[in-house]
């Protein structure tokens, strides 16, 4: 089918008709040649303007405990299985937490997530993440989310009853893609988890990691299943191969593929907070700004866990330049 026509049924279905595209549709549209990925983008940017308006969520993050994992994801270097040049720390402590708090406040953010490496928290870990919610809370009225790894029901209930508004747990990838990337637990472990966060009433914030080897069938499939998952929320991570990780050696996306990709997840996912995650720099260079207009409504500023995102100033300045108000969006969707 020519592009004109499947873009056309595209913007027919998701703008005209309020339908969601089909997985066959995103798969045709994943085939456009390249040079027709701005039209794309532009229609993605159409969906996003029309389905979360204009406004733009900015989240600090805070690696709060960082590296020593027990779990063997092939692309992290926060593992403890692979030889990186990631050191692991203790955790941080409450005066440490409410500063980085603060200077994410001071960035016009609305949300502040605290980042653990961990397969999954302890009891110990819960009561601390529930204290420094409340005090955070208090002191700068930022929405709290956490990310913890793998819930039990009752964490998950306590965090919920605590405060935590929203739960970062990513599918990161399909399920038939998901055994060659990691082999200490299960996608269905992480698919049980994203659903408990959901019943007990936190926002879900799932996100994806694309780059690692995975094809377009996969990709499409795991667009499927995030719709299946429900996010509020999808972290849009592009692969920035870690030295001593299995994918180390790996190269990184193309910046239009990225786009096209954008793009896509936009189309399939008309609704969700769309955030820039890891690896938008030394993916997209130049063409990061591009991102933002197709499809892309948040952003993560600052440190990326374990490699420097640019500095938090760069990206309020392209907001600027965009014209794209700060805003926050969970209280609008
Ligand atoms: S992605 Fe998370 S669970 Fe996997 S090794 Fe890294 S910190 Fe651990």
């Amino acid at each position: 089918m020519r592009t004109s026509t499947l873009l056309d049924e595209a913007r027919r279905a998701v703008l005209g008709g309020g339908r969601d595209l089909s997985l066959e549709e995103l798969r045709g549209l994943a085939s456009l040649p390249v040079e027709d990925v701005p039209s794309l983008a532009a229609l993605a940017h159409e969906v996003r303007l029309d389905r979360c308006g204009p406004e733009v969520e900015v989240e600090g993050i805070l690696s709060a405990k960082t590296g020593g994992c027990p779990e063997d994801c092939h692309f992290c270097s926060q593992s403890s299985k692979f030889e990186t040049p990631v050191r692991p720390t203790g955790y941080l402590d409450m005066d440490q937490v409410l500063a980085a708090a603060r200077e994410t406040k001071e960035l016009g953010a609305s949300e502040f997530c605290i980042v653990m490496a961990l397969r999954g928290p302890d009891e110990r870990t819960i009561d601390n993440v529930i204290e420094a919610t409340k005090v955070i809370q208090d002191e700068t009225g930022l929405n709290v989310a956490a990310s913890l790894g793998i819930l039990t029901r009752d964490q998950a209930e306590r965090l919920a009853a605590g405060g935590v508004h929203r739960y970062n747990h990513n599918l990161e990838t399909s399920r038939s893609f998901f055994p060659e990337i990691v082999s200490t637990h299960t996608w269905d472990e992480r698919f049980e988890t994203c659903s408990m966060v959901r019943e007990t009433g936190m926002e879900l914030c799932c996100g994806a990691l694309l780059g690692m080897g995975e094809s377009t069938d996969q990709r499409i499939e795991l667009l499927g299943q995030l719709r299946e998952v429900g996010p509020t929320e999808v972290p849009l991570n592009f692969l920035n191969p870690r030295p001593g990780t299995p994918l180390g050696d790996r190269s990184v996306m193309e910046p239009l593929d990225a786009i096209r990709w954008i793009a896509l997840f936009r189309l399939a996912l008309p609704e969700v907070i769309l955030r820039y995650a890891g690896g938008r720099e030394v993916t997209l260079g130049e063409l990061q700004a591009m991102g933002m207009t197709a499809g892309i409504n948040a952003l993560i500023v600052g440190n990326y866990l374990t490699t420097l995102g640019r500095q938090p100033l760069q990206d309020i300045k392209m907001l600027a330049d965009l014209k794209m108000p700060i805003g926050a969006l969970s209280k609008v969707i």
